[in-house]
């Protein structure tokens, strides 16, 4: 991970939105798989207005083991038996629906302070938020919370369809949004209105409000991979993934690698096994059709993949031995596999590899020092 490389992608986003612009770093399901902590860290010296993550476990867990103190939006819908810890750990929920905004106001009566929170507006993403077809069924719940106790602090919307070459889906959203925005009995200048995650935010910054959500470009992915090259600046990569050359056997024709026997030597060939599988993250359908650099060279990986171990061809790369570094995602002199080319070959996208990648992966950090 490198942490640079990371901060450089939030100075990005600040740069296409402007400097009145806040950002909420968005660190849900463990900072997309990178390590929450380690990246709210990395993150505090450029002041973002706080940060946004799914559960209040994870928010609380911000709090405990991160220190921080900016504000932490929790984006889903809060269940009842979390409405505690949120409170105490002082998180701002967002808000769906009248019965978690009853149970939030009571709550800050039963403490005495007052709680905050954001109301999210469902105009099209369909899994969260108030609808924004009937405003008359929801408004007087949310005038009742805030007459008792709750302090309603911000509104958001969240876009399906930013990353899509036609605009007309988000702007679509977006005035549905202020249609049913405008009916809250809160004035303008009180509330934090948010809607663009990363996508919305460098392509449309007229989108961007009060302040932007983004996520995934801050983690080195590309958000819109189906547009033009130049349609967004790409991000630098933050992750690479790498494991050693264990063991290198020349082998006969005939000879098989991996369950289902399911790659056979044609002529004699030089394997090279690597110290990662599946059960590190790497998609399992990379069998036979994804690729790693060695010594700065692309190879195929041969048969099927195992959870530990995945094969490799170095028959083109005599010079390699073992001890040597595998690039499974990254850089390797001029050689590049991008996380992006990894998702496409695993039909799924960046987000999924990152989040995959699981614990038993050791998470090398560069750039910490400039983060102090
Ligand atoms: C995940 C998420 C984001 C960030 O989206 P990216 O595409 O990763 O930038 C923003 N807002 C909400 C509500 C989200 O769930």
């Amino acid at each position: 991970m490198d942490l640079t490389a990371l901060r450089a992608n939030f100075e990005v986003i600040r740069h296409a939105v402007g400097p009145r612009v806040r950002i909420i770093a968005m660190l849900k399901s463990n900072g997309y798989g990178l390590g929450a902590v380690c990246v709210a860290r990395a993150l505090e010296p450029l002041a973002p207005w706080g940060y946004g993550v799914a559960t209040a476990e994870e928010g609380e867990e911000l709090r405990r083991l991160a220190g921080i103190e900016r504000p932490i939006l929790v984006t889903g819908p809060l269940p009842a038996e979390s409405v505690a810890l949120a409170a105490e750990a002082g998180l701002t929920p967002a808000m769906s629906d009248p019965g978690e905004l009853e149970r939030w106001a009571t709550e800050a009566r039963r403490r005495g302070t007052p709680l905050d929170f954001h109301v999210e507006i469902d105009t099209g993403m369909g899994r969260s938020g108030f609808d924004w077809r009937d405003t008359n069924r929801w408004v007087e719940a949310v005038r009742a919370a805030t007459g008792s106790g709750a302090r309603l602090t911000g509104v958001f919307t969240h876009f399906q369809s930013a990353d899509a070459v036609e605009r007309d889906p988000t702007q679509l959203q977006w005035e549905r949004f202020w249609d049913a925005l405008v009916q809250l009995p809160v004035s303008r200048q009180d509330l934090l209105i948010h809607a663009a995650n990363s996508a919305a935010a460098l392509r449309w910054p007229e989108y961007a409000a009060d302040a932007v959500r983004p996520g995934i470009y801050l983690y080195g992915g590309h958000p819109a991979v189906g547009l033009p090259k130049e349609t967004l600046p790409p991000p630098a990569p933050v992750v690479a993934l790498r494991a050693r050359i264990t063991l290198i056997r020349q082998v006969p024709p005939g000879s098989t690698s991996g369950y289902g026997a399911t790659h056979v030597a044609q002529g004699w060939e030089r394997w090279g096994t690597l110290a990662i599988g599946y059960g590190d993250g790497l998609p399992r359908c990379l069998g036979n059709v994804g690729h790693a650099l060695v010594r700065g060279r692309r190879v195929r990986i041969l048969g099927q993949m195992s959870m530990d171990m995945t094969v490799v061809d170095l028959t083109d790369v005599p010079e390699a031995q073992i001890g040597d570094v595998a690039t499974l995602i990254g850089r390797d002199g001029d050689a590049e596999i991008t996380v992006e080319e990894v998702a496409g070959q695993a039909s799924t996208i960046s987000y999924e590899i990152f989040t995959g990648l699981t614990a038993r992966l050791p998470r090398v950090v560069r750039g910490e020092a400039d983060a102090a």
